[in-house]
């Protein structure tokens, strides 16, 4: 007993102390102070019943005991884990053990293990998991109160290059910086959480109207827009902030968290270290569409996805130059699903990466059908998602694409948004020159509707402008749309760049694009999204008008 490092007590039948070991001395006093003492006298108040339950049910004839008390040692507490028992001593009467095991040491191992679960080891950060615990927390305290709340998705801008340039153990440093930084910033009632590399996500609750928004979250940009110093290096970072408002804009955890991430998207396209609220008009991910999304996985194993063709024309002669490949499903109950329904999906949850490989390849291959079709060359133009374009692997999809389809490189034209190149630019001139270097070129899809900045013409290299169906659609008539079309047609001339006018669907739409020297056409006027098969049939067709009109222009009249 004297040696065991734990405590342990001999007590009487009522509970008093009769000897207590070397450990229990050291905690409590000298044995001599202990003796005689109700064993209860050193238990915290609250735990006493418990001992008195313990005392009669070993006495009553129950082999052992085991319950946890606190001991109150000086202004402490100790939670021990208490086993007591009885036997009948030497002098014939019954007596009490109790041996006592401190149980400090498991309980910080314990809650040390909740932390770790719940909080991001490096900057000691509530985690994705606590995260979604606190909002459903906020959410329902706001719906019994009738009040608001914002969600801010706060990304780190330039933290990448950090990371790259000066080694992962700086980029750590910075991140924690930063998120001491915003801790401070943020009330203490206000959740803060590293949900990602370099994501963090705050609850705002009673933070709502535009004021409130634009002065919390001005002050998260501000604290970041201070220079980091790590290691006597100097760091610039920067943050953009994307807001959703409860119950404005999402009333539901996932939906809120994808709407403020969609405005921080925003944020960082249109000029970065800048808060975007999200709002109604911006179009936002869709809807999760969870039946949706579980029929697409089974829609690539069942081979449901298909790709349209749709015919790209000389403007002049209308022969057909290329075609650009549009994706369709065809689902066995909800018949052709459109893109603009399961393309946002596919980008959310990666399959993009997949079917786009895919139609890349299959693309490729059908041109040369196409080719023998015509007896001439052709060109294809192919759609390129933006998280296709961030993909490591996509020049290995591309390099496969075009040594399996034995195309040459240049009869590939790669179509991407301008969002796409604004979100990373230093990447994105990395990953164009490598694409140019196999010989393929880039299109600017929906050119004039996403955030252009005109510099990045100059920057990158490019070779066609899609010019977006929004300003060709009233066209001859609307004036706005001419000055467009015309600035824009003025611009690709002296940058050396073709262009294609898009959903170009009447023949005065034609005639006034082509007059102004518009190269390319594409739409339903000279050709709809069609199957492959269609596609091969036009281009007979085309090489047997060629013959019998010699002039195009009047085909399609
Ligand atoms: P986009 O690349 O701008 O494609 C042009 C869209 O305009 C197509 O819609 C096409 O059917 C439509 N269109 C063409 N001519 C006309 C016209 O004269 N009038 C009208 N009203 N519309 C016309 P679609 O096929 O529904 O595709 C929508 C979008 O989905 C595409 O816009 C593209 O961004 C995306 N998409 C389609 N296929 C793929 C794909 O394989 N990969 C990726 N990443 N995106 C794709
Ligand atoms: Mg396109
Ligand atoms: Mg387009």
């Amino acid at each position: 007993m004297e040696e065991a490092g734990d405590v342990v007590l001999r007590l009487g039948a009522e509970g008093q102390i009769l000897f207590a070991s070397q450990r229990t001395s050291e905690l409590f006093g000298a044995e001599s102070a202990l003796t005689g003492t109700p064993l209860e006298k050193l238990l915290a108040e609250d735990d006493r019943p418990a001992l008195h339950t313990a005392i009669a049910a070993v006495l009553a004839g129950e082999r052992n005991r085991q319950f946890e008390s606190r001991f109150k040692v000086a202004n402490k507490e100790i939670r021990f884990e208490l086993r007591l028992s009885s036997y009948i001593s030497q002098q014939a009467s019954i007596e009490l053990l109790v041996v006592g095991r401190d149980m400090t040491q498991q309980q910080a191992t314990e809650e040390r293990l909740r932390h770790m679960a719940t909080h991001d080891a490096l900057t000691e950060l509530p985690n994705r998991l606590l995260l979604s615990d606190r909002i459903r927390m906020v959410i329902a305290n706001a719906r019994r109160s009738g009040q608001s709340f914002s969600i801010a998705t706060i990304g780190l801008d330039g933290f990448k290059k950090v990371n790259d340039g000066l080694g992962h153990p700086v980029g750590d440093a910075v991140l924690r910086i930063a998120a001491a930084r915003l801790r401070k910033t943020l009330r203490d009632s206000d959740t803060l959480a590293r949900v990602g590399g370099d994501e963090f996500v705050a609850i705002l609750p009673g933070t709502a109207t535009e004021a409130q928004i634009k002065l919390v979250t001005g002050r998260l940009i501000a604290t970041l827009q201070s220079p980091f110093e790590v290691d006597s290096h100097t760091i610039y970072v920067g943050a953009s902030v994307g807001v959703a408002v409860y119950p404005q804009h999402a009333e539901e955890e996932g939906r809120l968290l994808a709407l403020a991430d969609a405005a921080m998207s925003l944020a960082k396209e249109t000029g970065k270290a800048r808060c975007v609220v999200y709002s109604q008009t911006q179009s936002g991910p869709p809807e999760h569409d969870i039946s949706l999304e579980a029929a697409m996985f089974q829609a690539v194993r069942e081979g449901e996805f298909l790709l349209f063709y749709q015919p790209i024309v000389d403007a002049r002669t209308r022969e057909i130059q290329g075609f650009e490949t549009l994706m369709r499903w065809k689902h066995p109950t909800l018949g052709m699903v459109p893109p603009a329904r399961f393309i946002p999906i596919a980008e959310t949850n990666g399959l993009i990466n997949l079917l786009g490989a895919w139609a890349l390849k299959a693309a490729c291959v059908q041109l040369k059908q196409f080719e023998e079709v015509a007896k001439r060359p052709l060109y294809i133009s192919v759609n390129i998602s933006p998280r296709q374009f961030r993909n490591d692997k996509f020049l290995d999809v591309l390099d496969d694409a075009i040594a399996f389809s034995g195309l040459l490189g240049e009869q590939l034209v790669l179509e991407i948004t301008e969002g796409t190149l604004m979100v990373d630019p230093v990447h994105a001139e990395t990953i164009l020159s490598k694409m140019t270097q196999r010989k393929a070129r880039i299109a600017i899809d929906d050119f004039g509707t996403g955030y252009s900045s005109l510099a990045y013409l100059k920057r990158f290299p490019i070779s066609v402008l899609k010019i977006d169906r929004a300003f060709i659609r009233d066209l001859p008539g609307s004036q706005k749309d001419a000055a467009i079309c015309n600035a824009v047609l003025d611009l690709a001339k002296h940058l050396d760049l073709s262009v294609v006018a898009e959903g170009v669907e009447t023949e005065e739409q034609l005639s006034y694009m082509e007059q102004r020297g518009c190269q390319y056409i594409q739409g339903y006027l000279t050709g709809k999204p069609m199957a492959a098969n269609i596609a091969m049939a036009a281009l007979r067709e085309s090489m047997h008008l060629k013959i019998v009109h010699p002039d195009l222009r009047q085909v399609g009249k």
